[in-house]
């Protein structure tokens, strides 16, 4: 798709609105903290999703809440709700997309304030999913109020989604709206999801995630004579000093071209989630050796490498296993594989953001890539749009931990630029 530069005047008058309104977009981001949204479970989703849709009515979107009716996760005490608005230019096209996810990690320990009050303190807004990212929900919202209040005509449609579950994989938040044509090729041009990647970098798309769980077996015998028996424990033992031995060196050899950060995920990496093996834990025990043991592996894998190659070196190395150990026996199986994805080069949605961080913060920005996946897979992959990017205020390292925190600045300067981008994507139109 093209880009319609933007006319000066509107640039001015769209950048004097939101300083005009940067308390009101402090306050309505201290509004979704207030809604403690935690997932898991999924709690009060639905009263966020109505604060994010009663605004979103008051600037002139036509709102709608769909709902995923037909996930496992949708029950009757957590629905699984999401809120979108729609605001419609002289055209419905370009179309372009904001949206971010309104669920929240637990809180977790270390907090020296209330998680869920919205406090606003030197210059810093403090809550749990502040940066991660309801600061970025409020900068979208407020980005197209801004474009309105602004009297700027914009000739294509503006979209706002706030949408559930991308801490625990989207699927019936962003995957639900992309599977129902919501996020869709050929009806949707652009896409931006304002998580907090820093406001002067932009981000380009993730690695890729192989979970799969690996079951060793053995040989059941009396625990006073295990030279009976055959321990699955110690052939999982050996496995994992062959991927800490043979595996793990290959991904040091390997860098992806991709810009990811931090650096150090800039080669493969494997972690293991969990590992048990023999008896239940916390339960009288009988000597046994071990039958069974199993582990949980998460392995992220650069694009260059893809999927295919990225099972099969496992595989690998697992039937190696069974040719070199006495009573090696192994079962494997895939539990999630999301491909990695990337922006294509030269996409108008890079080239907006690009310009509108020029001239808001003055500088360039960098193209940076995720280590961990978020919604834009389900953009790319189930709706088809590539044209598709992260950019929002908030800190990355900030995402999760106690005290989380967005500056006041960060969010006021990211809704400029997700203000400017939009008018240069959907076109202007006029001045009013
Ligand atoms: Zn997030």
């Amino acid at each position: 798709m093209s880009r319609f530069p933007i006319p000066p005047a509107a640039t001015d008058r769209i950048v004097a609105a939101v300083d005009a309104l940067a308390d009101e977009v402090v306050d309505f981001t201290c509004d979704l903290i207030r809604v403690p949204t935690v997932n898991p479970p999924g709690e009060v989703y639905e009263e966020c999703a109505r604060v994010i849709g009663d605004r979103l009515e008051r600037f002139g979107f036509e709102v709608d809440y769909p709902v995923a009716e037909d996930r496992p996760e949708h029950t009757a005490a957590h629905p699984r709700m999401n809120v979108v608005g729609a605001r419609a230019g002289s055209r419905s096209n370009p179309r372009i997309h904001l949206n971010g996810h309104f669920d929240v990690v637990p809180v977790g320990d270390g907090w020296t304030l209330d998680p869920f009050a919205g406090v606003v303190k030197d210059g810093r807004i403090y809550g749990r999913g502040v940066s991660d990212m309801k600061a970025g929900i409020a900068a979208a919202v407020y980005a197209a109020e801004a474009i309105r209040r602004a009297g700027v005509k914009l000739v294509g449609t503006v979209e706002v989604s706030g949408t559930v579950d991308e801490e625990s994989g989207g699927w019936a938040g962003m995957a639900h709206l992309a599977r129902t044509g919501r996020i869709k090729k050929g009806v949707t041009d652009a896409v931006i999801i304002p998580e907090p990647l820093n406001v002067d970098r932009i981000c380009i798309g993730h690695r890729g995630v192989y979970w799969f769980e690996v079951t060793t077996h053995g040989h059941i015998a009396h625990g006073s004579m295990p030279f009976l028996g055959t321990s699955a424990i110690e052939h999982m033992g050996a496995v994992l000093e062959t991927i800490r031995n043979d595996l793990m060196p290959r991904f040091a050899e390997r860098t992806t071209e991709v810009p990811v950060v931090p650096e150090s995920a800039r080669h493969g990496t494997i972690n293991v989630n969990a590992l048990h093996g023999g008896q239940p834990l916390g339960d009288v025990q009988s000597p046994c050796v071990a039958h069974s043991c199993t582990a949980v592996f998460d392995r992220r894998f650069l694009l260059e490498e893809g999927f295919e190659s990225t099972r099969r070196e496992i595989v690998d190395l697992l039937d190696g296993m069974v040719k070199e150990l006495p009573e090696f026996r192994y079962g494997l199986r895939d539990l999630m594989v999301v491909e990695p994805t990337r922006t294509p080069e030269g996409a108008s949605v890079v080239g907006a953001l690009g310009t509108a961080i020029n001239g808001v913060l003055g500088r360039e920005a960098t193209l940076v890539a995720s280590p961990g996946t978020y919604d834009h897979k389900h953009v790319a992959r189930i709706g088809g749009v590539e044209n598709c990017v992260a950019y929002g205020p908030g800190v990355l390292e900030q995402a999760h931990q106690p005290d989380e925190w967005c500056e006041v600045d960060d969010l006021v300067n990211a809704t400029k630029v997700l203000a400017l981008s939009v008018a240069e994507l959907a076109g202007v139109e006029g001045l009013s």
